[in-house]
């Protein structure tokens, strides 16, 4: 059975004063109230990864990133490299959120690299894919995410493939209250843990966690979670908000 993972991405908010005290409040709530052993990530802006993952060190919770660079190192001003995530011991890092591939023109090949470097360096990447409402309405969403996966992680073999997390997130679903049905999260999420399956074998594909993404909130967190193919979920803006986050990871389990 595959561990829920339950991920919070905290996308361009919060003081680093405003971040320790919601991973203070976070920790506090966990402790008293979370009974579960869902995976908890807290995927924060880079400045805060060195204070929010000294303040969690000790406890179940871990740090992502939210982005890495293709390139091992050199000159790219602005850019943080997958090695300098290693030397601060973060575990994960999102690639290929729907932000990334829409403002910053992140698709197919870029991303592979960089799954490649996240690996490379030990990393697990949390790769998203998921579509467009107007793809969505012309009823091709399936193939397109299928595409997006096969880009950025067919090229990997199965042994490293099992590395990865993968989140399923409709972009129209993002940010803007509207959350997938069950049905639809479940029913692409089947079509991705098949598509790994005619690739990699059904073995490989039953133990890579597929989470949803997409206004989970506290009231829908449980439903979602329980679909058979849905590992748990990528929270945005209501990771923001200790006592929503810590609803949502009660519903992990
Ligand atoms: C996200 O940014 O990955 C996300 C799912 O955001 P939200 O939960 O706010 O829709």
């Amino acid at each position: 059975m595959r561990t829920k993972v339950v991920a919070g991405n905290w996308k361009m908010n919060k003081t680093i004063g405003e971040a320790t005290a919601l991973t203070t409040e976070l920790l506090l709530l966990y402790q008293a109230e979370v009974k579960n052993n869902a995976q908890v990530i807290l995927c924060v802006p880079f400045p805060f990864l060195g204070a929010t993952s000294t303040q969690v060190k000790g406890s179940p919770l871990k740090v992502g990133a939210q982005n890495c660079s293709e390139h091992e190192s050199g000159a790219y001003t602005g850019e943080v490299s997958a090695g300098m995530l290693k030397s601060l011991e973060i575990p994960f890092v999102i690639l290929g959120h729907s932000e990334r591939r829409q403002y910053f023109g992140e698709h197919g090949a870029l991303l592979a690299k960089k799954i490649d470097s996240a690996l490379a360096h030990g990393l697990v990447p949390i790769f998203c894919c998921g579509e467009p409402l107007e793809i969505r309405e012309k009823g091709t969403h399936e193939a397109l995410v299928k595409q997006q996966v096969q880009e950025a992680l067919f090229h990997l073999s199965a042994e490293i493939v099992t590395k990865i997390v993968i989140a399923y997130e409709p972009v129209w679903a993002i940010g803007t209250g509207k959350t997938a049905t069950t049905q639809q999260a479940q029913d692409m999420h089947a079509v991705i843990r098949k598509e790994l399956a005619a690739k990699y074998g059904n073995n490989v594909a039953q133990i890579i966690p597929i989470l949803y993404g997409g206004s989970v909130k506290p009231d829908n967190a449980r439903e979602l979670f329980a679909c058979p193919d849905v590992d748990g979920g990528l929270v945005g803006g209501a990771s923001l908000k200790a006592r929503d986050f810590i609803e949502i990871i009660k519903g992990a389990g």
